[in-house]
């Protein structure tokens, strides 16, 4: 069985910073993702506001991280891990079992991040992939020039209306209030863009036939029901948090199901720590970053005591 200093579970920005400075404190690191490394990193349009890029997509970034984590770490790529157990075996503190192999480690970091939410509306599920998406970035070229809705009102649906915009979709934004809470710079793009919108409105039903044609918007203050043809529905209203391994651990979690960790990024179990999404608090490249680096050198100095 391999053996590690340190397992970094999930490869999104804030697990390829953490093994950027496990590598350079001498440990031996592991990196495991469960599909590509970089997570949801992958599907953000464009960053403005990453110190030291004016303007770069989340793919250019997480390729250009991932190149600089491969110097410091091991990275294994579509390898699960499906179950971390405390141990005491001389010094290695847990057994890894992933969908490959099993490692004994010293430490873990738990980077695990979040999925998207979903609106649980009827047709949801069946249209998936047909018409229902939940990444502009990934599904949004195979809608130019076409009619299509975006649900949310938070930074990533506000967000993801201007990229959709800007390639060529008829976009309407969808939320369910007539307040936006994404930033305001957003909210003004929005509006410079001439982006058509309708609040109070939440999405009952999402009809079609091989593909998406429709879709049945309610109301909340009218209860009023309206249809309104579409062939695209890109879904933007948040995440939850990956705590599947945490559970397993018996790490504290707060009542939204994140992570609690310290100023160190220590989870409640010993030799356990937790960055990015899956943890509470703001949920940001730099954050997750800065977070790794955080969890790495608490790891490290743990393992030295
Ligand atoms: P979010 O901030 O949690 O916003 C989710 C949005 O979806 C809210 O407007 C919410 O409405 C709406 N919503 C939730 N459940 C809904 C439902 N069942 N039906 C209809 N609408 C629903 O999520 P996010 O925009 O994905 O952002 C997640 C985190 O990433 C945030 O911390 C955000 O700041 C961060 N982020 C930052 C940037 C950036 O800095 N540029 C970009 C993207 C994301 P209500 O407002 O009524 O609750």
């Amino acid at each position: 069985m391999d053996k590690y200093d340190i397992i970094i579970v999930g490869g999104g920005p804030g697990g390829l910073t953490a093994g950027i400075y496990a590598g350079r404190q001498g440990t031996k690191n592991l990196i495991v993702d469960k599909d590509l490394a970089g997570g949801m990193g992958r599907e953000v349009p464009e960053m403005e506001n990453y110190p030291g890029y004016e303007n770069i997509s989340g793919l250019e970034l997480i390729e250009i991280m991932k190149t600089q984590a491969e110097k410091n770490t091991e990275i294994h790529e579509f390898e699960n891990v499906e179950s971390i157990e405390k141990i005491e075996e001389l010094e290695y503190n847990f057994k890894v079992k992933t969908s490959k192999t099993c490692y004994l480690t010293k430490t873990v970091i738990l980077s695990t991040g979040s999925s998207h939410s979903h609106l649980n509306a009827k047709g949801e599920d069946e249209f998936l992939g047909r018409g229902v998406s939940y990444c502009a970035t990934c599904d949004g070229l195979f809608f130019q020039n076409r009619n299509i809705i975006v649900v949310g009102g938070g930074n990533s649906a506000l967000q993801e209306a201007i990229y959709l915009n800007n390639i060529g979709c008829n976009v309407t934004l969808i939320h369910r209030r007539e307040e936006f809470r994404a930033q305001k710079h957003l909210q003004d793009m929005i509006k410079k863009e001439g982006i058509n919108i309708i609040y109070n409105s939440v999405v009952e039903e999402i009809k079609g036939d091989v593909l998406v044609e429709s879709v049945v918007l309610k109301d909340t203050k009218t209860g009023e029901l309206n249809e309104i043809e579409i062939n695209g529905i890109f879904i933007s209203i948040g995440y939850k948090p990956h705590n599947e391994l945490a559970k397993q651990l018996d790490i504290e979690l707060d009542e939204s199901g994140h992570i609690i960790v310290d100023k160190e990024q220590k989870t409640n179990v010993e030799y356990v720590y937790a960055i990015g999404d899956v943890c509470a608090g703001l949920k940001q490249w730099i954050v997750a970053c800065g977070e790794g680096a955080v969890a790495a050198t608490s790891a490290y100095h743990d393992i030295k005591n």
